[in-house]
């Protein structure tokens, strides 16, 4: 049986490689993606994420729990692309989630490779397809961190959760920077601690403020809560089915959301692709330290070095 019939039908083992092989960018991955696609656009998926130490994994954790006992079956990809390893290991942070490796209902992994030039937006949307071929109805997707290649990743979700802490202060200014208009719950956990009140007011004020973002209806909510206890999750939860159904409800909503979901998969993936052949084979054969080393010795400028290189690249075509 092919590697995606056995994913369909169930088989972790088949999943746990096909993902790995999606991380560590093998090019076969794609013939088996190909034919898992067909199989995918089931599940719902949510994107968790802010700095860290904020509680996203506890969070995660948590929410796992309420799913499950709800009977939904859960897929957690954890992305940090700040980690030197990869192979869908459980990463160290990750490990209090290991207390749901028995349950067969729940799929954890962890994507972390930064290939040279990017591509664990792509690889993210991948192991995304993958988890959800295999059937999973939830799939939470983890970052570490609030940089543009979380943003990226979490555009990819249907909900995106933005968690942050009491004390943030300054650093709820820096968020203004993309993350806001991606977040469609805002969690401020750790509420047991002092200074929520100014955080949720600086958030609403925020929102208050860039209400023309909400054009769809959908003003995000501020949501407090205490992971590490169990308060605010099932709530958490709860909005997140909120604004599923606030997408569902009107066929507009709904068939912007996917045409921009959609949009944006593929225009990554050609992105990517691109990058990444273009610049794979400009390393191996050297032509781009040459042309550097042009640059730097001001043989040429950067405009000349790169127009030759690329219009070279387009007149050869696709290899
Ligand atoms: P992540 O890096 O965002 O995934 O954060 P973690 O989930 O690893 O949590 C970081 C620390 O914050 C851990 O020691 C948690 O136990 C703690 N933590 C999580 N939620 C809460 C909370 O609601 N209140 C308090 N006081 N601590 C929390």
């Amino acid at each position: 049986m092919g590697i995606a019939k056995r994913i369909v039908a169930g088989d972790l083992r088949a999943a746990a490689r096909l993902i790995r092989d999606i991380d560590d960018m093998v090019p076969e991955a794609r013939e088996a993606l190909k034919d898992l696609y067909p199989f995918t656009g089931k599940a719902y998926v949510v994107g968790i994420t802010g700095a860290p130490g904020v509680g996203k994994s506890t969070l995660v954790d948590q929410m796992i729990t309420h799913l499950r006992k709800a009977g939904k079956t859960v897929g957690v990809l954890a992305v940090d692309p700040t980690s030197p390893f990869s192979g869908g290991a459980i990463l160290g942070d990750r490990v209090r989630m290991q207390r749901h490796s028995m349950d067969e209902g729940v799929f954890i992994r962890s994507m972390a490779t930064r290939g040279a030039f990017g591509g664990l937006t792509q690889s993210t949307r991948s192991a995304i397809d993958v988890l959800d071929a295999m059937g999973k109805d939830y799939i939470l997707v983890e970052t570490v961190g609030v940089g543009q290649d979380e943003i990226d990743i979490v555009q990819s979700a249907d909900t995106t959760l933005i968690v942050l802490v009491p004390g943030m202060g300054d650093d709820i200014q820096a968020l203004k920077a993309g993350i806001l208009e991606v977040g469609d719950v805002f969690i401020v956990n750790k509420a047991d601690r002092e200074g929520v009140d100014r955080t949720v007011n600086d958030l609403r004020l925020m929102i208050e403020m860039d209400e023309k973002r909400y054009k769809n209806g959908w003003k995000p909510p501020i949501l407090l809560v205490q992971a590490v206890f169990d308060k605010g999750v099932k709530e958490t939860i709860d909005e997140i089915e909120k604004h599923a159904a606030h997408i569902k409800a009107s066929s507009e909503t709904r068939s912007k959301a996917r045409y921009e979901k959609v949009r944006n998969g593929l225009a990554e993936m050609i992105k990517d692709r691109i990058v990444h052949e273009v610049f794979s084979d400009l390393i191996e054969s050297g032509e781009f330290e040459t042309s550097l080393q042009l640059v730097l010795d001001k043989k040429i400028d950067p405009y000349t070095a790169c127009d030759t290189i690329i219009s070279k690249r387009l007149r050869q075509g696709s290899k």
